[in-house]
């Protein structure tokens, strides 16, 4: 059975991932870190829905823990393989640079970069080995064009670009594409402390994104739609200039 990880997919843009990619036909694995009862209703919908859905949770921010999780669940699942990888999951911790702690700073580089690493590796030979695979890595505007407050998470973000299209062109020939998504403001828990309604003002479309419209992006660049479409960075933020 070809199976799906997302990393972060008990709330928010992972969630509408992991539906989005079930109607895709995946079997799809839910990673979250400590919101079980977030989860199990991701894996109810999709059930509902006709869908396959697993728990695989384990905090992506912790090399040991990412190996135990995906190794345990290749060796029960020795005739299956996780073709689709998304890596989601992801946190800010805001400050000025003056007033960022090594805390906040390790933080967010550890589980928006770090994360990717200790993830993809696992599942990278198996999709080398079938000789397909999809891998979307979930970046942000900040990455690309930088954002005050937040040089922690602009660089984790700018640093998971720059692993994106490396890798894209270590593993073009195995048929693997390697995608960024860079969306700008998503309505989610994220950014449920920020001032919608002054920052829409500078939003062409005139509102935040909706996490199921990131959704639709990354169901896209899973299909075979986007066969040729690697090592790039696809933003998503309603006009905002990048
Ligand atoms: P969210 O609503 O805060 O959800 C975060 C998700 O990540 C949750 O499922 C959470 O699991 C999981 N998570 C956090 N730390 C984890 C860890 N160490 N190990 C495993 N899972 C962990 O966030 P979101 O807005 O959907 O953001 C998703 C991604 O999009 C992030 O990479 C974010 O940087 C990026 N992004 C978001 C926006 C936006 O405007 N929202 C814009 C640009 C980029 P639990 O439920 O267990 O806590």
């Amino acid at each position: 059975m070809n199976y799906a990880l997302v990393t972060g997919g008990s709330r928010g843009i992972g969630k509408a991932i992991c539906l989005a990619v079930a109607k895709e036909g995946y079997s799809v694995l839910i990673n979250y870190r400590s919101n079980k009862e977030s989860a199990l209703e991701v894996k109810k919908q999709i059930e509902a829905e006709g869908g396959n859905a697993e728990l695989l949770p384990f905090d992506v921010s912790d090399a040991k823990s990412v190996d135990e999780a995906i190794t345990h669940w290749q060796e029960n699942h020795l005739e299956d393989y996780i073709a689709v990888l998304v890596n989601n999951a992801g946190i800010r911790e805001d400050t000025i640079m003056v007033f960022m702690q090594d805390e906040q700073w390790n933080n967010v580089l550890q589980t928006n970069l770090n994360s990717f690493f200790y993830v993809t590796r696992r599942v990278l030979k198996g999709m080398i080995t079938k000789r397909y695979g999809r891998i979307v890595n979930i970046a942000s505007l900040s990455g690309i064009k930088g954002l005050a407050g937040q040089t922690n998470y602009s660089a984790a973000k700018a640093g998971l670009i720059g692993a994106t299209k490396a890798l894209a062109q270590e593993i073009g020939s195995r048929k693997i594409t390697v995608n960024a998504v860079a969306p700008g403001f998503i309505a989610t828990d994220m950014t449920q402390d920020l001032p919608e309604a002054e920052l829409k003002k500078m939003i062409p479309v005139g509102r935040f994104g909706k996490a199921e419209e990131v959704a639709d992006l990354v169901s896209f660049l899973i299909s075979d739609k986007a066969s040729y479409i690697t090592g790039e960075v696809i933003s998503i933020n309603g006009g905002l200039y990048t």
